[in-house]
């Protein structure tokens, strides 16, 4: 029997799950390894905040590429009570609890099919090593017995932002100091009427500031990053101008060519949405193309303005935090944090505001790190993180902006070679595709890795038989 494990039971995981349950040839099992208690949820959709939208019209948020509507229609079927007031319609925004739940639907249906071609076995665990100096792999879990496996997919999703650097560090083992925005405790034992800083003006700001305002925080909430930029609004356009019959790999050409399509757009009316959009389908083969100093060059200077105006909020959520900043409850700042200084249970938040030379302050009494997902793995705490790098079995990318690893998602390891046994799917990728963080790209990218995994096993050659394990099965995970 040939054994594939995945280590994370979030979207990417669960995903790669269901594929390589329909393609692998039978007697194939699939061990799903998840540290949480519940599998199919993941960072994203494990909120239990209705008032935590999807950012991607429902329409567009299948799990599966052949079947764009298949979110929509299982929204469709839900009674209108378990809805949250939301219609379920191709352009509106659901909660992301409800995708928390289709994907645990879709599991659930797997594990009932009668006869599936593979066998699909769920382990709670925290996977904390895996040695690949015999054959087969042998993942080693925080309990239990280890896993023997012929293949292993990481799908380990986004860890926690990284601290700000600063002079004097020792304020982050303060309690007024909340490193991870998705921890329980972020926003828990907080004054409503107390000042707080958000370090980050994104996606994940956004959430956190809604979570604050659903919890009748009434006190100020301070919102600081580099350039103050906020996420724009989705709004439904017009088709873009059909101006850019191609894409330049140079930077400086593709910017250029961009502006150009968006002036376009305005004097026809238009919006500068589309041309955004229009680009997705080619975003990863751009990126692929491009040389690694206009990479890093782009990662430098524009990423900002490119995450801003591609993740976009959600109409009803861009309405609560306009009207936020509105009653000045909301205030977005731009500068640089130079330190933290808590006196009397406060902290002063030393700042240097974007332009200006001289410093200034504000006061808070508890400081969220809502930078978002930590990326660089050399700065990741996280025990198999650290692990598989000190053994050599990963190595960061150049940009770090994740693992590195090849076309077909394979790990890089230390040495620069190319494992047979050890992939990676989801954010962790990024350095290679760069546009994998939302559905529409990862539940791709599961596919096609399914694909490649199933004909592995489908080679004797490169897969041998793996020794008897007795993982815990859940039966009742989800
Ligand atoms: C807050 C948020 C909102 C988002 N909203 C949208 C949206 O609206 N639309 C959209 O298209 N995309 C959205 N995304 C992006 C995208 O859908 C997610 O990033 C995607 O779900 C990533 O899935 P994943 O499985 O790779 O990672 P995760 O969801 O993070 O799952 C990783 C899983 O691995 C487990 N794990 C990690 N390490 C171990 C270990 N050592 N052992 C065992 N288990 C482990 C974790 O517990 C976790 O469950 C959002 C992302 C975030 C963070």
């Amino acid at each position: 029997m040939t054994t594939i494990a995945i280590v994370g039971a979030g979207f990417s995981g669960t995903l790669v799950a269901l594929h390589l349950l329909r393609q692998c040839p039978p007697g194939t099992r699939i061990v799903l390894i998840e540290r949480n208690h519940q599998f199919g949820l993941g960072q994203a959709y494990a909120t239990g905040n209705p008032n935590h939208l999807l950012n991607v019209p429902a329409g567009r948020m299948s799990a599966f590429h052949q079947r764009p509507d298949d979110f929509l229609r299982w929204l469709k079927t839900l009674p209108k009570n378990e809805l949250d007031g939301v219609a379920p319609t191709a352009d509106s925004f659901a909660p992301r609890r409800l995708f928390g739940a289709y994907m645990r639907h879709l599991l659930r249906m797997e594990m009932q099919r009668p006869a599936p071609l593979a066998r699909l076995v769920l382990v709670q665990g925290d996977v904390v090593g895996i040695d690949r100096g015999m054959h087969p792999l042998t993942l080693h879990l925080d309990h239990g017995p280890p896993i023997r496996a012929e293949l292993a997919v990481l799908a380990v999703g986004n860890f926690p932002p990284a601290p700000v650097p600063i002079a004097d560090p020792s304020f982050y083992d303060s309690p007024l100091y909340r490193p991870d925005p998705w921890a329980r405790d972020a926003f828990t034992g907080l004054d409503p009427a107390a000042p707080v800083l958000l370090v980050g003006t994104g996606l994940t700001m956004v959430d956190a500031a809604v979570s604050l305002l659903d919890q009748g925080h009434l006190g100020p909430i301070y919102a600081l990053s580099r350039r103050g930029l906020l996420p724009r609004r989705h709004v439904s356009g017009t088709p873009p101008p059909d101006t850019a019959p191609s894409y330049p790999t140079d930077l400086t050409a593709l910017v250029r060519c961009l502006r150009r399509e968006v002036a376009v757009a305005a004097e026809t009316g238009g919006d500068w949405r589309p041309v955004i959009d229009a680009m997705r389908p080619f975003t990863q083969d751009v990126w692929q193309a491009m040389s690694l100093p206009d990479r890093a060059r782009f990662l430098r200077h524009l990423r900002p303005w490119w995450e801003v105006h591609r993740h976009r909020m959600p109409g009803p959520v861009a309405d609560r935090i306009e009207q936020a900043r509105e009653r000045r409850q909301l205030r977005i700042r731009a500068g640089h944090i130079r330190g933290f200084r808590v006196e009397d249970g406060m902290i002063d938040v030393i700042y240097r505001p974007r332009g200006v030379e001289l410093t200034a302050t504000l006061l808070v009494a508890r400081v969220i790190n809502c930078a978002g997902p930590g990326a660089d793995y050399d700065r990741i705490a996280d025990p198999l993180v650290r692990r598989l790098l000190h053994e050599g079995t990963a190595r960061p990318d150049a940009l770090r902006l994740g693992l590195d690893v090849t076309g077909t998602c394979a790990l890089r390891l230390g040495t620069g070679a190319i494992s047979r046994r050890i992939f990676a799917v989801g954010p962790v990728t990024k350095a290679a595709f760069w546009e994998m963080t939302a559905v529409p790209d990862i539940r791709r990218q599961c596919e096609l890795l399914a694909q490649h995994l199933a004909a592995l096993v489908r080679t004797p050659a490169s897969i041998t038989a793996p020794a008897a394990t007795r993982p815990s099965v859940l039966t009742d995970a989800i």
